[in-house]
């Protein structure tokens, strides 16, 4: 075996997704379903996931954020490049359903995810379509209900619940499925800020207590502060990468990439510009609270 060949194994037990130079067309038709076309929505794109991280994905409608992600549990393939789910190439028909139960997939619409008329039910159909036998099924729906919070909802119906309940659901039926990394496109965008708040929640302790690899893609900057590492995309390219401070510190070319800092950031950014002497890169209210506390306990020695 040889010297690369080993650091070759080593990288692939550490690495959830491994996505090498992948570039991905879609075919434009015209009305009558000819196809007159090409769009590249995802254009050489690199990027390495470590098993455990929380990940978030960034960037502007159209730059490529839910192309790329239908990559990571083999809903698509790259046009070009390649993509490693725990090792296993995309691209190798014979690994898909070893993919998909290794990623799963939560989508933006809650509705359209929920298809069981009781919680409970909706939750198990997963490990009953791999086959799991019905006392496992059981145990990992009551499980997986009490990860995100719903267990004293497994008997109600889907309908009566509100947007944040149904988008954990919806996390609950991928999480029985025993996934070790869950990609979740746009999971708030339809939420009220208390639903979003419940969704970012389960999703961090998804991350913190049972070490799932998380990928949330998401437009609010606040959900993606507690990030390992954050990526930005633009035109199908991965044009910025870093730590949630390393990113929001370049309040500039997040303007040029038409996103936001987090509301937060921006108010301690322009008290900063007013004299206030507050550190570079504030990303939460409970930062901001702790730097004025210290400015007037200087103030007041
Ligand atoms: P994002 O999730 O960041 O909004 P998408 O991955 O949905 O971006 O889209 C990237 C580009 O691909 C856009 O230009 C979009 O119009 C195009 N696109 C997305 N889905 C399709 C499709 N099914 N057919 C043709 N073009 C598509
Ligand atoms: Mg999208």
């Amino acid at each position: 075996m040889t010297k690369e060949n080993l650091s070759d194994i080593k990288n692939n037990i550490r690495h959830m997704i491994h996505a090498k130079d992948v570039s991905f067309q879609y075919i434009k038709h015209d009305e009558d379903g000819n196809p007159v076309g090409t769009v590249t929505a995802v254009d050489g794109v690199d990027m390495t996931i470590n098993k455990g991280e929380f990940i978030a994905i960034l960037g502007h409608n159209g730059s490529g954020k839910s192309t790329l992600a239908k990559h990571f549990n083999a809903l698509l393939y790259p046009s070009k490049g390649s993509v490693l789910v725990d090792g296993m190439d995309t691209n190798d028909d014979d690994n898909i359903w070893d993919i998909r139960q290794k990623a799963g997939m939560v989508f933006q619409n809650p509705d359209n995810q929920i298809i069981g008329q009781i919680v409970e039910e909706d939750v198990g159909f997963g490990p009953e379509n791999m086959g799991v036998p019905t006392d496992e099924i059981w145990e990992r729906v009551n499980e997986s209900l009490k990860t995100v919070g719903m267990y004293e909802y497994r008997k109600a119906s889907p309908n009566h619940l509100s947007g944040g309940q149904k988008q954990r659901v919806s996390i609950a039926g991928v999480i029985a499925m025993h996934p070790e990394c869950i990609i979740m496109d746009e999971p708030t965008a339809m939420l009220d800020p208390s639903g979003r708040k419940e969704v970012i929640r389960a999703a961090r302790a998804l991350n913190d207590v049972e070490q799932i690899t998380v990928i949330l893609i998401t437009h609010y900057m606040e959900e993606v502060v507690y990030a390992d590492k954050i990526f930005v995309m633009d035109k199908g390219q991965v044009v910025m990468s870093g730590t949630p401070r390393e990113i929001f510190a370049q309040v500039d070319k997040l303007k040029e990439l038409r996103l936001d800092v987090p509301q937060v950031t921006l108010l301690a950014d322009n008290l900063r510009k007013k004299g206030l002497d507050l550190p570079e890169c504030i990303l939460t209210r409970e930062e901001l609270v702790e730097a004025l506390t210290k400015l007037k306990q200087n103030s007041l020695d």
